[in-house]
């Protein structure tokens, strides 16, 4: 698996100059065969804009696969113009929010006017909607795994990604204090946490806020990221990489929080930066 952070940061994306380092976009994560092109876009933040220069110019055929509907996973879904093209090729995959939901129109419920010019069915090349469940299933050669983890405002998937290479799990907003203060404060490490992160190469993992602030912030939805290492730690996870970062912080601050985990932690804990490309 080749894995492209195209957008890490949480929320809403940023532009100040102390923050570029670690990047503004919001989240978007692209995966490769070895080798190949990006045939799956986890998450539409404005980080998706960026996935262009992996396309060598061409368009986008693979699926988009949405972990969650909030605008920051979404925004950037009509202003690629590899995506926008006759020839693109796009699916995308929205969690199932109720019995009786169409995908098409979820979308539609934040892409079309008033909110936004136009509606995804305008988007020019041949594009499907679908919804998928709590469960596994497989999509361009990658075997996916999707389990509901706690978040706030909506359904949200945690998902885990695995080809031949290797495996990732990717969980970008994660609220797992909200099912009870687990062994430290930071949150319950509970089995669908730990199934998603269960002996994978690399977690990425919902680092929001931290210990100190989750009293304070833990009502928005995020994780600190001391639970980020300590869910590596309890499932095995070989390095974990702290992602969605607070909007108000700076590369220093960035930095800084991952040191004092990192100090604590027995598994490798480092940045998810734009532009950071690894193989697995
Ligand atoms: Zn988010
Ligand atoms: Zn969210």
């Amino acid at each position: 698996v080749r894995v492209v952070f195209l957008g890490v940061r949480g929320s809403v994306p940023v532009s100040d100059a102390a923050m570029l380092g670690v990047g503004g976009h919001t989240s978007c994560v692209a995966i490769a065969h070895a080798g190949g092109p990006p045939t799956l876009v986890l998450d539409a933040g404005t980080g998706l804009r960026k996935l262009g220069s992996l396309l060598d110019n061409g368009p986008f055929r693979g699926t988009i696969l949405l972990g969650h509907l909030h605008w920051d996973h979404v925004i950037g879904l009509p202003f690629l113009p590899n995506l926008d093209r006759a020839d693109a090729e796009v699916t995308v995959l929205v969690p199932r929010q109720g019995p009786d939901d169409d995908a098409l129109a979820l979308l539609s419920r934040f892409m079309s006017p008033p909110a936004f010019p136009i509606a995804p069915t305008s988007l020019r090349g041949n594009w499907t909607f679908r919804f998928y469940d709590d469960g596994e299933f497989d999509v361009e050669g990658f075997h996916v795994l999707a389990r509901d983890i706690p978040h706030k405002g909506g359904r949200t998937m945690g998902l885990r990604v695995a080809d031949v290479g290797g495996t990732i799990a990717y969980l970008s907003d994660h609220a797992p204090h909200d099912l009870g203060p687990g062994d430290d404060g930071t949150g319950e490490l509970h089995p669908a946490a730990l199934e998603l992160a269960c002996g994978v190469d690399v977690l990425v993992h919902d680092a929001q806020y931290t210990a100190d602030e989750l009293p304070a912030r833990g009502a928005f939805g995020h994780a600190a990221a001391e639970y980020a290492a300590r869910l590596a730690e309890a499932a095995g996870a070989r390095r974990v990489l702290l992602f969605h970062h607070d909007p108000q912080r700076t590369d220093e601050d960035v930095a800084s929080i991952c040191a004092k985990v990192a100090a604590s932690a027995t598994v490798p804990v480092d940045v998810a930066s734009e532009g950071v490309t690894f193989d697995c």
